[in-house]
This record gives C-alpha cells, sequence and structure tokens, in this order.
C-alpha cells in the first residue's frame, strides 16, 4: 500500500529536470488513457515542487471529463488527503499501481468546492470502494481538489509493483486513448454518433478521421483528439444523397481533400465493449450519415 504522504503534488512548477529512464508499459501491452476526450500534458515528472520532486505526470482537461481505468484491477478510495483531495488507487491486475489524484469536488461549474469525495461527484456514480474495474470503464472524474484548486487536471502516478513512482509520460504516450469511457456494465448496447472528415470509402467501408464522439443514451458531444476509425457500411445504410456516390464505391479508395465535407456518422446499437470503445476496424457499422 501506498502513503499519501510520500505523493508530491502539483503546487506551482518550477525548473524542469532531465526526466529519468523511460520504461515500457508493463507485460508490454499499453495501458488505457486514463482520461477520455482532448487532453494535453507534458512529461513534469520530477520537477521540482513544494513538498519535493513532481510524482506524476499533470493531464489537463476539463471539468468532470471522464477518468478511465488504466487495466483491469481494483480501486480504493482515498478521501483524507489535504494535498491530494478526492483521490483514487487502482490496483492493477499487471502488479502496477495507479493513483488519480484531484478528482472533482465541485458540484458547479463555479469551483464551488461544495462536492464531498462521493461516487456521483469524485468517482464514478455508483462505484463502490473496493470495486473490481475492467480497462476502460469509468472510475472518476475529472477536477481540481486539494492543491489543484483553480486548474482542472489529473495528476496520474504509476507505481511499477507497488513500489516507487516512476514516469508516466511512456505509458501516457503509449497508452490506448478510447472513444467513450465503458459503462459499469456493459448490458445495453450502445449508440455513437462520430463527427469527423472521410478519408477513404468503398467497397463495404469507410474510414474518417474523427474529431467528435456521442454516446447514446445519455452523453454529450465531446472531442477528442483526432483519430482514424475504419465503419463498416451495410447495404442497407442511410446516407446523405450528397455523399452517397462518394462512400458507395465497389473498392475502397482514398477520398479526394477538395470534394469532401464534414460528417456525422450514427453508428448500429453495438455493446460497450473494448474493442468498441477503441474504434477497432470492423467493430462499427453505419446506420446512418448526415453532413456535419
Ligand atoms: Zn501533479
Amino acid at each position: 500500500m501506498l502513503a499519501t504522504a510520500g505523493v508530491a503534488l502539483c503546487a506551482s512548477s518550477a525548473l524542469a529536470l532531465t526526466p529519468p529512464g523511460d520504461l515500457a508499459p508493463p507485460g508490454g501491452s499499453p495501458i488505457v488513457f486514463p482520461l477520455v476526450g482532448a487532453a494535453t500534458y507534458s512529461d513534469d515528472f520530477g520537477q521540482p515542487r513544494g513538498q519535493g520532486p513532481h510524482e506524476g505526470n499533470d493531464i489537463l482537461t476539463t471539468w468532470r471529463s471522464p477518468a478511465v481505468a488504466a487495466e483491469d484491477g481494483t480501486i480504493k478510495f482515498w478521501t483524507t488527503s489535504a494535498r491530494a483531495g478526492c483521490m483514487l488507487y487502482l490496483y492493477g491486475t499487471s502488479g502496477t499501481t495507479y493513483l488519480y489524484i484531484h478528482l472533482n469536488n465541485d458540484l458547479t461549474a463555479k469551483r464551488d468546492n461544495k462536492g464531498k469525495c462521493v461516487p456521483g461527484v469524485a468517482y464514478m456514480d455508483g462505484l463502490k470502494n473496493g470495486a473490481k474495474v475492467r480497462a476502460g470503464q469509468q472510475i472518476a472524474y475529472n477536477g481540481d481538489s486539494g492543491d489543484a484548486e483553480g486548474t482542472y487536471h489529473l495528476h496520474f502516478e504509476v507505481h511499477p509493483k507497488d513500489g516507487a513512482a516512476v514516469s508516466p509520460f511512456p505509458y501516457l504516450n503509449a497508452a490506448t486513448k478510447l472513444l467513450f469511457p465503458l459503462p459499469t456494465k456493459a448490458i445495453k448496447p450502445v449508440t455513437l454518433g462520430l463527427r469527423g472528415i472521410p478519408l477513404s470509402a468503398g467497397g463495404g467501408m469507410l474510414e474518417m478521421s474523427v474529431t467528435g464522439v456521442r454516446v447514446w443514451p445519455g452523453g454529450a458531444w465531446t472531442a477528442v483528439p483526432a483519430r482514424s476509425v475504419e465503419l463498416l457500411v451495410p447495404p442497407d445504410a442511410l446516407l446523405d444523397r450528397s455523399v452517397a456516390a462518394q462512400i458507395v464505391a465497389p473498392t475502397r479508395r482514398a477520398l479526394s481533400s477538395r470534394t469532401v465535407v464534414p460528417l456525422v456518422v450514427v453508428t448500429r446499437p453495438a455493446k460497450a465493449t473494448f474493442e468498441v470503445s477503441t474504434g477497432s476496424p470492423g467493430t462499427l457499422s453505419v446506420d446512418h450519415i448526415q453532413l456535419g
């Protein structure tokens, strides 16, 4: 177990140190990027902070962005550190422990600090302390609790073999990024909206550069870092007449950047598996396409 007393948190940064040597992700398989949606980070591991070297990387993104499990494991809530604020340990099945620090403690976007470190505020609704989670499952909400007040970010730490912290930077760079966070229980199918630019099409396929994702039921449009997603185009998919000729071609070909227009693809319902959440080729089918 890790003691929070040893965790150097996110006071204002000073000089950048040369980062320590990179370590490959555990087991050679990449972790899941701990936040879903557009986010920025740098290798600020080891930078001098108020209480000593910075023991993680700070990942900046918006209020209440979903934080997801980096790998399969068991979570533990930690609510008693003034500096960390609302915090969570993920004990991964690989033996690596991950720390999620500065989770949400606001009930409104006005940084009210009126929320407690409880499910529905800091942690995912309905999540129980000690629960087993799967990689990509939403476990928490991004925030600015503890000494992060005023700067929404996730302080993310990686502790191989539950030991000393190493730089998360190579893990983050190699991480698998999700289109959407996995629900607690994957019982109901999800329908996705994908906004982006078509790259190639034909032969029953459509490849898009996706920059926005929406999940039904319940979701709102979320910006994601641009990424290529390949979709199946069934013969009975409904296509806006203006783009149908480009998309329904007998063989696949690249689309001219002069003629493509932004599109919104709505998928057929799909079970919320890890492969679907990563947009693996062949896992998503087009239901209909509108102009974006
Ligand atoms: Zn930090």
